[in-house]
């Protein structure tokens, strides 16, 4: 395996962690999702359309990303955003914690990729 698949496992490992070592937390308005768009996702081929939406629009926004982790396999942090997002769309809190097993930044690329996973699953 190459080094990006070792950070990248050992990055999801720690995600997946009942208590992730970082996390970063974003307000949220569990009124704006679009709740069609998320039931669609239950379908693989749209999740990974989705996925490409998100992954696409991320990389526009940061063009001088280096690649790591993230785009590794942004399919399994696409899942870890949506998980937050329904968890907190459920209780109907106003913001959402993410699990990050990377860092807290708020440059990390996870947490930029998060941000981006929300504004696609939400209405305009
Ligand atoms: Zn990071």
């Amino acid at each position: 395996m190459d080094i990006t698949g070792l950070i990248y496992h050992s990055h999801i490992q720690q995600t997946s962690l009942p208590n992730p070592p970082f996390s970063y937390s974003l307000p949220f308005n569990h009124e704006l999702v679009n709740k069609e768009k998320y039931k669609s996702l239950k379908s693989d081929d749209n999740l990974d359309k989705f996925v490409k939406e998100c992954y696409t629009k991320f990389r526009e926004r940061n063009q001088n990303h280096r690649l790591g982790t993230l785009d590794y396999n942004p399919k399994t942090w696409t899942k870890f955003g949506l998980k937050s997002i329904v968890d907190a769309y459920k209780s109907k809190t106003d913001k959402i914690i993410f699990p990050n097993g990377c860092c807290s930044s708020e440059n990390c690329p996870i947490n930029k990729f998060y941000e981006i996973v929300i504004e696609e699953i939400c209405l305009e």
